[in-house]
């Protein structure tokens, strides 16, 4: 069974988002750029399912400019055998990466797709369920535990008040939450393992599918600075200006 994995490269989550001076977006100039946090736990997950005999085979997919073939190698060094990026400069919003997902995972024919449950940088939660709708497929998503046997996948979703416990027939999508794993450190010797894995880049302009974005960004912005904070002698002063400066009270 040969199971994709999609990863996108986003702004690192260590670094603060800075909007760009004419308000059309976030600023990615010379900034730091890494695998989503949730797509680590997916290529955590496929390894893991390969390293467990369920899988025969591990492809990471990104989409997007020349610069996610690093993403793509970081897949690698976590354990996936091999990358394929889908090359545009465009913007993809969720639906065009489901499209073009769907493109290699049909390529491929992969009887499991591993996505993020979101996208760090557009928060969308979108690009799983979309492959899910266009491949026809049943989905598990928010994903806190995965269990392959025979046909079936058994997931534990993470909901609500709850864990949902779900039984789907192959082939299935699943995206991940932040606890179904704690993926591995990626050592020195298998970054240059990685670094001999084949990769493949397609052009997505070739594949004829439309990538036009349905939705324009009208503008972002800053989010409001915070007031500093005071500090209060006593409880009476707190509630005084609660309820004479706040008025919540
Ligand atoms: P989103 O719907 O944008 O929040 O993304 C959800 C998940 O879809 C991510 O965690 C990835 O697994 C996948 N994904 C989104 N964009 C891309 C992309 N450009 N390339 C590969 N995978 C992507």
């Amino acid at each position: 069974m040969k199971i994709l994995v999609a990863v996108k490269r986003v702004l690192d989550y260590n670094v603060k988002a800075r909007v760009k001076s004419d308000g059309s977006g976030v600023d990615l100039a010379n900034q730091k750029l890494s695998m989503n946090p949730f797509d680590e736990i997916a290529c955590e997950e496929a390894v893991r399912l390969k390293e467990a005999g369920v899988a025969t085979e591990v492809i990471a997919v990104s989409c997007g400019p020349a610069g996610c073939q690093e993403t793509l190698r970081s897949a690698m060094a976590i354990g996936a055998d091999r990358g394929v990026l889908v090359e545009t400069d465009g913007a993809l919003e969720p639906l065009a990466v489901a499209k073009l997902v769907k493109h290699v995972a049909e390529k491929e024919g992969v009887q499991l797709a591993i996505f993020g449950k979101q996208a760090i940088d557009d928060d969308a939660g979108q690009a799983g369920q979309m492959f899910a709708g266009l491949m026809g497929w049943g989905q598990a998503t928010f994903a806190s535990k995965i269990k392959v046997e025979g046909g079936t996948a058994l997931v534990t979703r993470e909901i609500d008040g709850g864990l949902e416990n779900l039984k789907l027939k192959l082939p299935v999508v699943v995206t991940t939450d932040l606890r179904l794993n704690e993926p591995r450190f990626i050592t020195l010797p298998n970054i240059m393992k990685a670094k001999k894995k084949p990769l493949e880049v397609l052009k997505a302009a070739d594949l004829g599918l439309d990538l036009a974005p349905r939705t324009t960004t009208l503008r972002v912005d800053e989010p409001a600075a915070r007031k500093a904070g005071i500090k209060v002698a006593d409880v009476a002063e707190l509630v005084k200006r609660l309820k004479e400066e706040a008025k919540v009270l």
